[in-house]
């Protein structure tokens, strides 16, 4: 090998660029390339919107608490890291249960409903959350045509194809709930494709799913559970990250506060960067791939000289504020059997809070013995002036609402995380512009972007992100130059 190794800047100390950095690193390696990689993070903590806390005993998520399984990439980077151990499912008391408040009243979502659709009659029967007409209307899935545009709201989606009281009844606050978005906003091919691939290939969403369910059933190994965490934390998947690379390759507190063309015969791009070791001013650092995993919004902020119209659409992703509030009982102190895994809130309610997961029924390991953990989720396009509130209005808000909704007192352990400008909207027209912008940074050949903010804002897609800049970077660098 001659000459000096290719620099790779990774801008953000998320999960999107240590696992950009890690894979690099392993296969540079692995194909006896050599890099120089070097990741930037703003903050001393690394982690992003993965943190966890431990505190009299209780193991608290402040962002994300699990991943899905279905999606290879998490559980992947977690074998590659030794993790595999550390995986666990959903604990299954109260059979994945999950409660929807109607008129105040927590209500099971019917035994058989997979997402937002209905599998089983009979429960569905049976239910209160829904009237007769809604479930009737529901019903009528089975015989509708398909029918809507390639980008509709994931709001007429539901309407079409299952009627309005199952979108503001179960679709809103369980599915859109995810992007903490609003439906008649939320692109439904960005944010589920899979029920317009439901529709496009079965026609109607019940027979889908009961057509994958019969799938699976005929397949005994595929049992592992939907939703899946690390035992210890998330963060193990942080602290795993950083251990496993050089030394010098990670400086925390170190903000990139801009991207220029390099000086000709030298790398193709400056870095400017301050931090401890700068002073305070700004560091100068040639590279010669840069992978910007921030939120688009500071992407646009490091473009808008280099590539203006990327910058432009890249600002034009909207983010809306989030905050988790976990709280921690003494058993006895909870009235509510917290069976299953929580209780979504729809809008219509006129709540403050989208809904609360039972941490400690959902995963092992989350209270210490005699105790719960609930956590509270808020913000979002629902309650946008909760989160402009002080840290202990915001707290005796939720805290008030919990215990009344849970029968509760006494919270033996209180924390609160905000989130600003954490959770990206996919709204529609978020794919084709997505699209354009990968277009209009070709100006840049060597700079990428990676992270939630573009092709699915999951763990596993955020690692599927890194996999991608990791492979495109590596191609460049075994191209003949
Ligand atoms: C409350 C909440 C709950 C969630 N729940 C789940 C869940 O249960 N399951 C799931 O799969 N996903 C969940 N998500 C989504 C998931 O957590 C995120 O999509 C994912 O963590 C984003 O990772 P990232 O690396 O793309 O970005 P981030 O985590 O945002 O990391 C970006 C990093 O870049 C740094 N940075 C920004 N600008 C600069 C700069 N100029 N210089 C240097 N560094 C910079 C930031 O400080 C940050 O550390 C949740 C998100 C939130 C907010």
């Amino acid at each position: 090998m001659t000459g000096s190794p290719r620099k790779i800047a990774v801008v953000g100390g998320g999960i999107a660029g240590l696992a950009t950095a890690r894979f690099l690193l392993e296969r540079s390696r692995q194909e006896g390339v050599e890099l120089d990689v070097r990741l930037f993070e703003r903050e001393r903590r690394l982690g992003g919107h993965i943190a966890t806390s431990r505190e009299a005993g209780f193991l608290i998520e402040g962002g994300p608490d699990c991943f899905v399984s279905q999606k290879p990439w998490g559980l992947r980077l977690a074998s590659e890291l030794d993790l595999e151990q550390a995986v666990t499912g959903t604990k299954t008391m109260g059979g994945g249960k999950t409660y929807v408040l109607k008129g105040g009243v927590p209500h099971a979502l019917p035994d058989g409903v997979m997402l937002m659709v209905p599998t089983k009659f009979m429960p569905l029967a049976r239910t209160h959350l829904l009237s007769w007409p809604g479930k009737l209307r529901m019903g009528l899935d089975l015989v509708l045509p398909r029918g809507g545009s390639a980008d509709e709201t994931l709001g007429d989606f539901v309407r079409r194809r299952l009627g309005e009281e199952a979108l503001e009844r179960i679709a809103e606050p369980l599915v859109a709930g995810v992007h903490a978005g609003n439906p008649d906003r939320l692109s439904l091919m960005s944010t589920f494709p899979r029920f317009k691939t439901m529709e496009d290939e079965h026609r109607s969403l019940v027979l889908a799913m009961l057509r994958a369910r019969r799938k699976t059933r005929s397949k005994p190994a595929a049992a592992r559970s939907a939703f899946v965490t690390l035992q210890p934390g998330l963060d193990r998947f942080i602290v795993a990250l950083e251990e496993g690379m050089p030394p010098g390759t990670v400086r925390r507190a170190a903000v990139v506060q801009g991207l220029e063309h390099g000086a000709g015969g030298g790398p193709p791009y400056n870095l400017g960067h301050s931090s401890g070791e700068s002073g305070g001013g700004t560091l100068q650092e040639a590279f010669d791939e840069v992978v910007l995993a921030v939120p688009a919004f500071a992407a646009a902020g490091l473009l808008r000289e280099l590539a203006p119209a990327a910058a432009t659409e890249l600002g034009q992703i909207e983010f809306v504020d989030a905050a988790t509030v976990s709280l921690g009982f003494a058993r006895a102190d909870v009235a509510h059997p917290l069976d299953g895994f929580g209780l979504v809130i729809p809008r219509s309610e006129g709540r403050q809070i989208m809904g609360i997961t039972w941490s400690s029924s959902k995963f092992p390991g989350r209270a210490p013995e005699g105790h719960l953990l609930v956590r509270a989720f808020v913000g979002g396009t629902k309650a946008p002036e909760l989160l402009r509130e002080d840290d202990e209005t915001l707290l005796a808000t939720v805290e008030r609402e919990v215990t009344g909704l849970l029968g509760a007192r006494n919270p033996v352990v209180r924390r609160l995380y905000r989130w600003e400008q954490a959770m990206p909207q996919y709204n529609v027209g978020h794919r084709q512009r997505v699209e354009s912008i990968e277009r209009r940074m070709k100006v840049l050949p060597g700079v990428h972007l990676a992270g939630g903010s573009y092709w699915g804002i999951g763990i596993p897609d955020c690692i599927a992100s890194a996999d991608r800049v990791a492979s495109a970077i590596l191609g460049r660098a075994n191209a003949p130059q």
